[in-house]
């Protein structure tokens, strides 16, 4: 089931969406069935349904924190000239920081080097807190791409993360929630243009979804909605005002958006 957040009619809901064709793309015929109030628990259809084509996608959920973790593919960890954490490294993005599909980022002027980074996004659908491994699949709504997108030499000067990865605009969020996805190994890529930048697999994500949730939650409570950024595999790179740049996530779909400068 693909849940999506929307604006229609300048009502915002969260729906349903069905009827995408088999490359899982909309098309004319898509629908959404519109869900009254959260699509947390039993989901509530208002008994409307619409065109696809006739609302505007938001990011699909608004979280009350995200929580980033670096360092999760060895390729990446290679090209960083980094080294192999122990144990998963968390850092956290603001909720300001997240943006739906094609919105702009903005370049800010504390910046002249942002990096995107291709992430797989889960997304918490229940309160809970020191959750065991085994019981992580209850926890989770879906899944969705994102954008980790970092301010490379802000982060470098800080020595911490909280300015470089927390710009608004700096988590594109997208294009909606997959509820049925085996997430271990999907095909995650980055691209500009038509420009191949960066072409990962989950398989190979150092800690799992299971080990990152797990683990998350037993060093904060993770509310519904709350998203947990996955990492990023290697081929980072600069992105630049009138870029299009485009996250796609196999079983998911695509999340693109366009840079542009701060005025
Ligand atoms: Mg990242």
């Amino acid at each position: 089931m693909r849940i999506c957040r929307f604006s229609h009619d300048e009502e915002v809901s969260f729906g349903v969406l069905d009827n995408l064709d088999d490359q899982g793309e909309l098309t004319d015929n898509s629908i959404i069935a519109i869900l009254r109030g959260h699509p947390f628990g039993e989901l509530d259809p208002d008994g409307r349904v619409i065109a696809a084509s006739s609302v505007k996608l938001l990011a699909p959920i608004l979280p009350s924190k995200i929580i980033g973790i670096g360092k999760n593919y060895a390729d990446h960890v290679v090209e960083m000239n980094s080294e192999l954490p122990s144990e998963p490294l968390m850092f956290l993005k603001p909720n300001t920081s997240v943006i739906g599909p094609n919105e702009f980022i903005v370049l800010p002027q504390q910046s002249s080097i942002v990096h995107h980074e291709a992430e797989l996004a889960v997304v918490i659908g229940r309160f809970c807190k020191d959750v065991p491994r085994e019981r992580v699949a209850e926890v989770i709504l879906g899944y969705t791409c994102a954008n980790d997108v970092s301010a490379r030499d802000v982060q470098q000067n800080d020595g911490q993360w909280a300015r470089a990865k927390g710009f608004d605009t700096f988590c594109p969020l997208g294009p909606w929630i997959e509820t049925d996805l085996d997430p271990t190994n999907l095909a995650i890529s980055a691209y500009i243009g038509s420009q191949e930048r960066q072409s990962g697999n989950t398989k190979d994500l150092i800690f799992s979804v299971v080990d990152l949730v797990s683990y998350v939650s037993h060093q904060m409570t993770l509310l519904p909605g709350d998203v947990i950024l996955t990492g990023t595999p290697a081929g980072v790179g600069p992105i630049i005002a009138g870029d299009e740049i485009e996250i796609a996530i196999e079983g998911i779909g695509s999340l693109i958006n366009t840079v542009k400068d701060a005025q």
